[in-house]
């Protein structure tokens, strides 16, 4: 998945067993370009957009 902030593709995976996943929610992502932290939601049909953290300002 790219990054919807900048579109970079080094997106990694970030373990978060304490948040506690559902089937609802998709693992969170780590952009390794500009550092923005989110999530995609699925309710229904409907994928929603969940930033984390914002991306890094330099
Ligand atoms: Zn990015």
């Amino acid at each position: 998945m790219k990054c919807p902030n900048c579109g970079g593709r080094e997106a990694v995976e970030i373990d978060m067993h304490s948040e506690g996943f559902s089937a609802e929610t998709s693992p969170v992502k780590e952009c390794g370009t500009c550092g923005l932290v989110w999530r995609i939601k699925v309710t229904g049909d409907r994928h929603e957009l969940d930033i984390i953290k914002q991306a890094d300002k330099k």
